[in-house]
């Protein structure tokens, strides 16, 4: 391929870390291309009120935000295209990024990963029909749309302890429901969880359906205990799951340091690094790098830092 059709910024995610990575390399003239993956617009594109990022004080739904991030970074010169990375050899620069079968590979100076961490669902029709609709995965985005509500968190780790006792803030009643007998989340948690006083805890069970999807709001839970199978309906208003996000990382699996989950470790919120040492022209931004806050603002927050520190790296190492 001749110097000249490789590019100078790929951005691996339409997500809101993407996409305003987007909106800053395409300002900087560096005609950027955003890879889509298999979630165009990210976890936005899933959820329906977004009341918490900044600038809309009456909120914004989560797909018109993305559309809105998608038409500010197009205006400004960045293309968009339905691909998803499936390899890329971070040992060999200018990086060649393979998109599988029957797509030309492209190449690029340098790589924005902003390919997010997706969150753990059941994978019931019912439940999947309901997100933004009383099923969320996050507890700190849509914790308020429960006030008042009975509620059910899915999971015994720490994240769905955490979960519980922050939604306590606003539920009426909150019932941690569990697969298994024993609850895996440290004792420290735990205790806390149990101590309070309008969390219950529904241990070995299971949930084979949420009720509701006709009216588009969840009614209630269909369970079945795993134990002696006896079935039952638990009527709540709105679930959270509590079990974990996968992060988009393992084509980096051996290229990149990653934490013990998967997630990309970062110096400075977008550095990422190979044992230890900087990669050049590769920077993470967004869910990926951010196991702790995991909002559209931080994201949106890492996506600008690392667009600009890709137009730096251009500017010291020649485009
Ligand atoms: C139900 C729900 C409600 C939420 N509500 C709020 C809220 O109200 N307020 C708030 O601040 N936050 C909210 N969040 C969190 C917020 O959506 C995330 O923090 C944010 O989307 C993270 O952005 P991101 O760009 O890092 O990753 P994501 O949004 O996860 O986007 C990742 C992108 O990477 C792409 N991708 C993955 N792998 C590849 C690959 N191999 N090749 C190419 N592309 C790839 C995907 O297709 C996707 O486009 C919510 C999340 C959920 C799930």
């Amino acid at each position: 391929m001749p110097e000249n059709k490789t590019r100078d910024t790929v951005i691996l995610g339409s997500g809101c870390s993407g996409l305003t990575a987007a909106i800053y390399a395409a300002r900087a003239n560096l005609k950027p291309l955003v890879l889509e993956g298999h979630e165009p617009g990210g976890q936005l594109s899933i959820t329906t009120l977004v009341e918490n990022f900044p600038g809309w004080p009456n909120g914004i739904q989560g797909p018109e935000l993305i559309e809105n991030m998608k038409q500010q970074a197009t205006r400004f010169g960045a293309e968009l295209t339905m691909a998803h990375l499936v390899s890329v050899d971070l040992s060999r620069h200018p990086y060649v990024l393979n998109l599988g079968a029957n797509r030309e590979p492209i190449h690029t100076r340098t790589l924005i990963i902003a390919s997010g961490a997706s969150a753990r669902w059941l994978n019931l029709p019912s439940e999947q029909a309901l997100i933004g609709h009383g099923v969320s995965s996050c507890a700190t985005c849509d914790g308020f749309f429960s006030s008042g509500k009975d509620i059910a968190v899915i999971g015994g780790g720490d994240s769905a302890m955490e979960e519980a006792l922050f939604l306590t803030r606003f539920a009426r009643s909150v019932t941690l429901i569990n697969r298994t007998a024993n609850f895996r989340a440290s004792r420290i948690m735990l205790e806390r969880a149990m101590a309070h006083a309008s969390i219950k805890f529904l241990p070995s069970t299971v949930v084979e359906e949420v009720l509701g999807v006709e009216q588009k709001d969840v009614r209630g839970l269909k369970l079945r205990n795993t134990v002696t199978g006896e079935r039952s309906e638990l009527p709540v208003q709105f679930m959270f799951l509590g079990i974990g996000h996968i992060p988009n990382a393992k084509m980096f699996d051996g290229q990149l340091d990653l934490d013990p989950d998967g997630y990309i470790l970062t110096q400075g919120n977008v550095f990422p690094a190979h044992n230890g040492q900087p990669v050049p022209g590769v920077f993470a931004c967004g869910d990926i790098q951010d196991r702790r806050y995991r909002q559209a603002i931080t994201a949106a927050g890492t996506g600008c830092m690392a667009a600009l520190e890709v137009e730096k790296w251009l500017e010291e190492h020649g485009r």
